[in-house]
C-alpha cells in the first residue's frame, strides 16, 4: 500500500526496495519506488538534497503515517519505538525513471563491527541496509514538486572555485554536487572513504579534480584533514579537539548556526572560494578550527556539517 498525504508540503511515502546493489565493501545502493514519486522533485538540481528514511524496527511493522498532518512529527515521536521505527538522514544520490516509475536512489554506508574499519555497533540504518532485499518496505520523506522543502545546503553564490570535503557519508552529497555543477565549474573534491575498493566513478566537470583518500586503516578524518589544510595553504599543524568540545549536531552554514553564531543574511562572497565540508562531527570541528581560526575564512564562504558522530546514535 502506498500512503500519500496530498495536503503536506513533502512526500511521506511508504516505498518498496526495487533494487539493492552492494556497490563496494562500505556502500549499498538502493532504488526505492512508489507511484507517488511521480511528484518527487524540487525546483532545480538536487545537489546535496537531504531526505529522511524511516526504517522499521526489527520487531515492528513498516511505520505508519496514516492521517499525518502538519503535526506528524509530534504524533510520530510519541509512539513506542517498535511502532515508529528509526528515522535517519540521508541524501538523494540520484533520481531515475519518470512518472510513476520514478525511483529514488540512495547510497547507504555500512558500518559496525564487521565493516573492517570501525569498532562499534551498526545503527538501525546500517543494519537495515546490510540485509535489505528487493520487496522490503520503509518510509521516505522527500521533496514534493512545487512545494518548498529545504534541505539543500550547497550554496556557492558567485564563488569561482569550490572545495568539497567529505567522508563516506558525504560521498552521495559530493556526487550530487559534482553532477549538478555547471560544466565550467572549477575546484577540488576531497573524498575520504574506508577502503580503496570503495572508490567510485564520479562524473564531474573537467575543471574539478576529484581526489580519493582511502583510509585503509588510517585514523578517521586524518587524510581528508591533511589534504584540505594543504589545499588551503595552511600550516600542517596537529589539531587537537577534545570529545567534550564536539557538538554531534554541528551545523554551521551561511544560513544556520548550531552554536548560535550570528547569521548575516548577505549573499556576499568576499573571496572567490566556497568551501563545503561534511562528515564526522569531530573531524569537521577540527577543520573548522583551521579554516575559521587560522585562515580567517568568512563564515559566508563555508558550510561545516556534522553528518554523524562516533559513538552517538543520530536518532530522530
Ligand atoms: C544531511 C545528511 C546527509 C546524510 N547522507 C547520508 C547518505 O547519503 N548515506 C549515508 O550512509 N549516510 C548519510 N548520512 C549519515 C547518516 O545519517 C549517519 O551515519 C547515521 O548515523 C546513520 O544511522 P545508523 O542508524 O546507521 O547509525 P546510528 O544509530 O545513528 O549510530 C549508531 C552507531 O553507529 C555509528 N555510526 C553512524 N554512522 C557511522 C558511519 N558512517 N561510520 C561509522 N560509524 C557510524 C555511530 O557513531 C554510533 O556509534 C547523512 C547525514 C546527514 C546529516
Amino acid at each position: 500500500m502506498t500512503v500519500s498525504f496530498p495536503d503536506l508540503d513533502m512526500l511521506i511515502e511508504e516505498v518498496e526496495v526495487l533494487r539493492a546493489d552492494r556497490l563496494s565493501p562500505s556502500f549499498v545502493r538502493f532504488e526505492l519506488g512508489t507511484p507517488a514519486f511521480a511528484e518527487l522533485g524540487g525546483d532545480g538540481p538536487y545537489f546535496d538534497q537531504r531526505i529522511k528514511l524511516v526504517f522499521p524496527h526489527e520487531d515492528g511493522p513498516v511505520p505508519s503515517f496514516e492521517g499525518a498532518d502538519d503535526s506528524w512529527w509530534e504524533t510520530w515521536v510519541e509512539r513506542p519505538e517498535e511502532e515508529r521505527g528509526h528515522m535517519r538522514t540521508y541524501t538523494i544520490r540520484d533520481v531515475v525513471g519518470s512518472g510513476e516509475d520514478t525511483r529514488l536512489v540512495v547510497d547507504i554506508v555500512l558500518h559496525g563491527d564487521d565493516d573492517g574499519d570501525h569498532d562499534g555497533e551498526a545503527g538501525p540504518g546500517s543494519a537495515w541496509a546490510a540485509q535489505a532485499k528487493v520487496g522490503d518496505r520503509l518510509v521516505t520523506m522527500a521533496p514534493r514538486r512545487g512545494y518548498e522543502y529545504g534541505g539543500i545546503e550547497f550554496a556557492p553564490g558567485d564563488a569561482t572555485r569550490v572545495l568539497l570535503v567529505g567522508d563516506e557519508t558525504a560521498l552521495p552529497a559530493i556526487a550530487g554536487i559534482l553532477r549538478d555543477l555547471p560544466g565550467d565549474a572549477v575546484g577540488t573534491a576531497l573524498c575520504e572513504v574506508p577502503l580503496s575498493a570503495d572508490v567510485q566513478e564520479l562524473p564531474a566537470p573537467a575543471g574539478v579534480e576529484v581526489v580519493w583518500l582511502p583510509r585503509e586503516g588510517a585514523a578517521l578524518g586524518s587524510l581528508v584533514h591533511a589534504a584540505a589544510v594543504e589545499r588551503l595553504g595552511a600550516a600542517p599543524v596537529e589539531i587537537s579537539v577534545s570529545d567534550d568540545e564536539v557538538d554531534p549536531d554541528l551545523w554551521e552554514t551561511p544560513r544556520y548556526s548550531s552554536s548560535g553564531e550570528e547569521v548575516v543574511e548577505e549573499p556576499a562572497h568576499t573571496d572567490d572560494l566556497y568551501v563545503w565540508i561534511a562528515g564526522e562531527s569531530k573531524v569537521v570541528t577540527g577543520l573548522r578550527r583551521v579554516l575559521v581560526n587560522d585562515l580567517g575564512l568568512d563564515r559566508r564562504q563555508v558550510a561545516f556539517m556534522g553528518y554523524w558522530r562516533v559513538g552517538v546514535s543520530m536518532a530522530s
